[in-house]
C-alpha cells in the first residue's frame, strides 16, 4: 500500500531495488505503530519533492499521527529504533545509530594513511614501468 501510494504519486513504477528499499523503510515505520494510511500519505508526498528516504520523511513530518498523544511527543521516542537491523530500545539510545554516527564523523575528519601510501607506491611503480617500457 505504501509503495503503491508512492508509485501512484510518482506516475511511474519504481525499479525493483528502489521498491525493496521503500518497502523495507515502510515496514520499519509501520513497526513503530503508525497507521498505514498515514505512512502511505507520507510516501505519496515524496516523489514531488524528490525525496528517497521514507524513514527520514516520517520522522520529520509535521503532519500529526492519528492516535498519537500530541505532535510534541517526539515520534520515535520510547519506541524501538526503526532502522533495519537495529531494533534497539529505546530509539534515542540505539547503540547502532551511535556507531553509525561515529563512523560518519570519522570518515569526514579522518583520512586513510595506508591508502595514501598505496597510492604513492602505485605512482612510483607506474613511473618505473613506464621507464622500462621505453
Ligand atoms: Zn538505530
Amino acid at each position: 500500500m505504501v509503495v503503491a501510494a508512492y508509485e501512484a504519486a510518482a506516475g511511474w513504477p519504481l525499479v525493483a531495488s528502489r521498491r525493496a528499499v521503500l518497502r523495507e523503510q515502510a515496514q520499519a515505520v509501520l513497526a513503530t505503530g503508525r497507521p498505514v494510511e498515514w505512512v502511505a500519505a507520507r510516501a505519496a508526498e515524496m516523489p514531488a519533492k524528490n525525496w528517497t528516504d521514507l524513514l527520514v520523511h516520517c520522522q520529520k513530518s509535521p503532519v500529526p499521527v492519528p492516535g498519537a498523544a500530541s505532535p510534541a511527543a517526539a515520534p520515535f521516542r520510547r519506541e524501538n529504533c526503526p532502522l533495519p537491523g537495529h531494533g534497539a530500545f529505546p530509539a534515542d539510545a540505539c547503540s547502532e545509530c551511535e556507531v553509525d554516527a561515529i563512523r560518519r564523523e570519522t570518515r569526514r575528519v579522518d583520512f586513510d594513511p595506508q591508502a595514501l601510501i598505496r597510492q604513492m607506491r602505485k605512482k612510483t611503480a607506474d613511473a618505473a614501468a613506464a621507464r622500462r617500457g621505453r
